[in-house]
């Protein structure tokens, strides 16, 4: 049988995403609900480092669940890459007595988690916080809802101003290694094309692809690319189409940091409010050195390899369907 939980901590760690929030207050609120006390770490890996932790209690995550970021902060952390810097980590843990750790972040987050678990052996889970919606092992991360939804707004508004001027508008969004937010906001923004990383699109095949529209009497063209692409930034892709097509009017607009904010979905919400709990109950239930995820209505926990071993493919249907709807 596993050691009885009496303290938790709670982090947010990497990249942040809206949700965050919503998972520190579920994370915080069940760990009290089965009565033990609670802790948050500032500042991620590097707070937990220079021992920045305070209890926390049920009020004090009140009015926080509809709000963007991380009201614990987040930060990169090399000194935490080091067995020192975890065990310096260990240490300050130890000394208030803190027994099981939460950290919400992404892939980055749970490689350390996985470390130092398997240095200090302390209960350790991981909540999928990202807005890549990256990690397999669940169908959702918490902000990918969110951040989805802030790129359809703005590609909403863009086609108004492409629109009018007969315009070829490139727009890049967020997505380095996925393709995930570019494929369903283009889908959903109606793009003529979308350029994800998973694909090899190139600029031949784009090319060919927009003057089909434009022979079809298609009066402005939207381009969704994702940061990660294999042609290139959007800056990059927009200027060899117009070197190629120089009759397109083309502009670019890169959407930026803008989709890591704001206020999140009730989706992203009611899953880090899930999530949190969930986390919580599988330390409870000695689940330990494993990410939550939520797969077809059911809590999963998965262990390291299944995360690490491959990313979250986007599903060809996806991918097939944006191709039929873009002619
Ligand atoms: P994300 O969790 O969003 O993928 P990062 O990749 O920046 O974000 O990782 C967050 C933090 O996790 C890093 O700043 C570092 O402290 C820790 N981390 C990442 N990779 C490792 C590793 N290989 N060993 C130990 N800690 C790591």
């Amino acid at each position: 049988m596993s050691k009885k939980i009496n303290r938790i901590g709670v982090l947010t760690s990497g990249g942040d995403a809206p949700g965050m929030n919503a998972a520190i207050r579920a994370v915080v609120r069940a760990s009290i609900y089965y009565e033990m006390e609670v802790f948050g770490i500032y500042r991620g890996y590097e707070g937990l480092i220079e021992d920045d932790i305070v209890a926390l209690d049920a009020r004090s995550v009140g009015n926080i669940i509809q709000r963007g970021g991380t009201i614990l902060k987040s930060a990169r952390c090399d000194e935490f890459k080091t067995t020192a810097g975890r065990q310096k980590a260990f240490d300050n843990l130890n000394a208030r007595g803190i027994d099981a750790l939460v950290a919400i972040g992404g892939d980055g987050t749970f490689t350390g988690l996985h470390a130092f678990y398997q240095e200090h052996e302390m209960p350790v889970i991981c909540i999928p916080g990202t807005i890549d919606n990256d990690l397999p092992g669940t169908d959702y991360t918490i902000g990918y809802d969110t951040a989805t939804n802030t790129v359809v707004d703005a590609v909403d508004k863009i086609r108004d101003t492409a629109l009018s001027h007969n315009r070829l508008f490139f727009i890049e969004v967020m997505g380095r290694d996925s393709g995930y937010i570019a494929i369903n906001s283009g889908i959903a923004g109606g793009a003529t094309a979308i350029m994800i990383p998973e694909e090899n699109m190139t600029i031949d095949e784009l090319v060919a692809r927009l003057d089909k529209g434009g022979k079809s009497k298609k009066s402005s063209s939207l381009v969704i690319v994702a940061e990660g692409g294999r042609s290139g930034n959007a800056i990059q892709i927009a200027e060899a189409v117009h070197k190629k097509s120089p009759y397109y009017d083309t502009k670019v607009t890169i959407l930026g940091h803008l989709q890591r904010g704001g206020s999140p979905t009730y989706f992203d919400r009611v899953l880090a409010s899930k999530m949190g709990v969930y986390a919580v109950e599988g330390l409870l239930a000695g689940k330990t050195d494993v990410m939550v995820g939520i797969q077809h209505k059911t809590t999963v926990y998965n262990d390291f390899e299944t995360i690490m071993v491959k990313s979250n493919e986007i599903e060809s249907e996806a991918i097939r369907i944006s191709k039929i709807l873009s002619i």
